[in-house]
């Protein structure tokens, strides 16, 4: 513990994918601080993501996000990263013959702005997924737009490019108390006390607890339980060259990784913000689905885990100042897409909490500050989550 004070044009609380996203966009405009309660930013959900950028995925304000921010992805400043953020993966949506019209529902919708999106049958299914088991699954849509994303590697160039522009990473700063007075915040931490005229919240699953620790009106979000692991191929399978094979109607997945496959039951069990766990029922009924649906036999898990994706009602970000109270901004609500959306969210949210208009990539993409404002209209009724 430090008597002294430390002083930052802005303070973020919070130094997961969120936290360091907007660090690192906000750097270059003034003195940054990141606080991190976790001895290591990234242990709580960055740390336990599926890896994955589908650009189709998520509602309007999302899509935006992620094709704003995917030129950041496909070519990110000199010495960000060692190796590409973004490699192919491709991704395959299957459907039973009973989830026919759900499956032409998704191509519908995808047909006008994903290229190369295929229907595939038969032969052309089974080359592109080998494990599928024919007499359950009858069809597909391949989409080739989908890519694995190196999230270690994109978290630790954020945090790096702050730390090389003047920012500052402080671990173990568990934030327990937020005043507000005429000279701007006080953060009290384990770490010392901070000061700052803008705290940015991007304290992931527990956002609404330190919202409530500055006097903030609640955004309603609940952090939801999602499970995953990872198990051995079969003999003779080799899973690298293999796309994601998803559900049409999203209640398990597979993806190819590291030479394993990881599998989810796409579980989105309310929690309260905690280090999450996952459940034996979670793995068992993921282990069923995959097991009846294709011929991969999951035997021992080879590592598992939760995290959660926290969302509010209209399941779009919260980002932009709390009306009524100066200078607390809120970076909140990633729900399963904070990884794919972290450039698009990270340049909006250092825009917005500067007082500078939104950057024109986002602008671009069709998106306002209003869709993400913490009092749009689709969160006025938001309550603090109470388990
Ligand atoms: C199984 C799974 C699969 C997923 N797959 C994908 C995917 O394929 N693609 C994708 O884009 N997204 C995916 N996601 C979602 C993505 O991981 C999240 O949206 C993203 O990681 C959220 O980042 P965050 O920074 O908001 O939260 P976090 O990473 O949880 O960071 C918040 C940080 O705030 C800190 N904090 C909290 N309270 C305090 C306090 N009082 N003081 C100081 N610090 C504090 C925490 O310690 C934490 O480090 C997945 C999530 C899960 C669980």
């Amino acid at each position: 513990m430090t008597d002294t004070i430390q002083c930052a044009d802005f303070l973020i609380i919070g130094a997961g994918m969120a936290g360091a996203s907007c660090a690192y966009f906000l750097a270059p405009h003034g003195s940054v601080i990141l606080l991190e309660r976790e001895e290591q930013p990234g242990y709580h959900t960055t740390g336990r993501s599926a890896a994955l950028y589908i650009e189709s995925y998520g509602n309007a304000a999302i899509r935006a996000l992620n094709r704003a921010g995917k030129p950041f992805f496909q070519n990110p400043p000199e010495g960000f990263a060692d190796g590409p953020i973004l490699t192919p993966r491709g991704s395959l949506t299957i459907a039973e013959a009973s989830q026919l019209d759900a499956l032409d529902a998704a191509h519908n919708e995808l047909a006008a702005t994903a290229k190369g999106l295929e229907i595939v049958e038969g032969a052309r299914l089974l080359e592109l997924f080998p494990a599928l088991d024919p007499e359950k699954i009858v069809r597909g849509l391949y989409d080739p737009n989908d890519m694995d994303m190196d999230v270690h590697a994109l978290h630790w160039g954020f945090i790096r490019g702050m730390r090389d522009r003047g920012g500052k990473l402080v671990t173990d700063a568990d934030v327990q108390g937020l005043t507000h007075g005429s000279d701007g915040w006080k953060v009290e931490t384990r770490a010392g006390t901070f000061a700052s005229p803008v705290v940015i919240n991007a304290a992931g699953a527990w956002a609404d607890e330190i919202g409530k620790l500055a006097g903030a009106k609640p955004i309603g979000l609940v952090p939801k339980r999602r499970t995953a692991f990872t198990f051995d191929p079969p003999e003779g399978l080799d899973p690298d060259k293999l796309p994601a094979v998803v559900n049409v109607n999203e209640d398990w997945y597979v993806k190819p990784e590291a030479g394993r496959f990881l599998g989810s039951p796409a579980d989105e069990t309310p929690s309260m913000p905690t280090d999450a766990q996952p459940e034996d029922l979670d793995l068992a009924i993921a282990v069923d689905r995959i097991e009846t649906a294709t011929t991969l036999k999951v035997g021992r898990f080879h590592s598992r885990w939760a995290g959660l994706r926290s969302f509010v009602s209209d399941k779009s970000p919260v980002v932009g100042f709390e009306p009524g109270l100066d200078g607390f901004f809120w970076l909140a609500g990633q729900g399963g897409y904070g990884i794919q959306t972290s450039a698009g969210l990270g340049m909006t949210s250092a825009a917005l909490a500067r007082g500078a208009a939104l950057p024109d990539e986002v602008v671009r993409e069709g998106l306002s500050a209003a869709d993400l404002a913490p009092d749009r209209p689709t969160l006025a009724a938001a309550e603090y989550f109470a388990g």
